[in-house]
């Protein structure tokens, strides 16, 4: 497709308007779109619409008493907010292990999402802080958003509910209560610049000994980032003890559905899934 338009709004108004119709493409950072543009894996369409003016979607702030964070704030921006660092730590431990400074600095957090792969480092730790995302379009005459939580957002590699025309503005997640543990791990054959092999996170309190409000996240394990539900289940409710460990570590390692491809084998990503949620839950039980 040849590119017959190149545009720069500086609002969302003026960018959703440029999306209708759907024959765009979104550019934000471009640290997925560019090579999967260069490696003929994906098309521009015939406009694009750089999103980086748009100065309303950046930031990271209180709103109604949840945590919103502009769909272009960077992987830096989290990885230096104070407020995350005090009541979002798992969100700032993934940003802490994304690539590099330099990508860091130009990947945005809605081009994380948007581009839905089960790898993306920041979907895990915003799946167990119960994130939802924003949605905009333009109506006709006015802007019209709707609110999708991530954990149905993602319905494939690559594929979400987001339909043509559609601009992710924004990602929301409740304030957390006292008592609230959540933790990030990631593996790659490098300590940085390495796409996940497994990456999990988990949330929960733990009250007198016993597990509650759980939510776990695994990613490269499916074909989407994975919420655990079953492994969830095992766990809620119940004394955080050895034996409780190991009905999670049986059930993590039934409930994911890895392959083999050129990073690891679908075996190995199950035994790291089953390594990682005992880690987790021996960190929570030491916290
Ligand atoms: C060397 C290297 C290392 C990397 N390491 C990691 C890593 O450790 N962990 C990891 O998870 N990822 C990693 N990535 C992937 C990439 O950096 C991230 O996914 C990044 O967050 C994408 O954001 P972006 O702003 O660059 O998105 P872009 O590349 O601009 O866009 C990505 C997709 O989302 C769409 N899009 C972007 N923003 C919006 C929006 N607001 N609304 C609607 N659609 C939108 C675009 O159209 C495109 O389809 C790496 C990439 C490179 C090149």
């Amino acid at each position: 497709m040849n590119i017959e338009s190149y545009n720069a709004p500086d609002s969302i108004a003026e960018a959703a308007q440029l999306l209708q119709g759907g024959n765009a493409t979104v550019v934000a950072g471009g640290t997925d779109l560019t090579p999967q543009t260069e490696s003929g894996v994906r098309q521009f369409a015939a406009t694009l619409v750089n999103i980086q003016r748009i100065d309303e979607m950046r930031g990271i702030g209180v709103m109604n008493g949840r945590i919103r964070i502009g769909g272009l704030t960077t992987v830096t921006d989290i990885l230096e907010s104070k407020l995350l660092a005090d009541e979002a730590p798992v969100l700032v431990d993934a940003a802490d292990r994304f690539a590099s400074s330099q990508i860091r600095n130009a990947s945005s957090l809605a081009g994380n999402l948007c581009n839905a792969s089960p790898a993306g480092d920041m979907c895990i730790p915003l799946l167990v802080l119960d994130a939802e995302v924003e949605l905009a379009c333009w109506d006709g005459e006015s802007i019209s958003t709707r609110k999708v939580s991530l954990e149905r957002f993602f319905t494939g590699p690559g594929k979400s509910v987001m339909v043509a025309g559609e601009l992710m503005t924004a990602i929301e997640f409740p304030r957390c209560a006292n008592r609230f543990v959540a933790a990030f791990l990631k593996s790659g054959p490098r300590p940085a610049l390495e796409i996940s092999t497994v990456s999990m996170g988990l949330s929960c309190s733990l009250t007198d000994g016993v597990i509650s409000n759980v939510r776990v996240a695994i990613g490269a394990v499916a074909p989407t980032p994975l919420r655990a539900k079953r492994t969830e289940a095992a766990l809620e409710g119940k004394v955080l003890n050895e034996a409780t460990i190991q009905l999670a570590v049986e059930t993590a390692g039934e409930e994911v559905s890895p392959i083999d491809d050129v990073r690891a084998s679908a075996w190995y990503r199950k035994h790291l899934t089953g390594v990682y949620i005992r880690r987790l839950l021996n960190h929570v039980n030491g916290s």
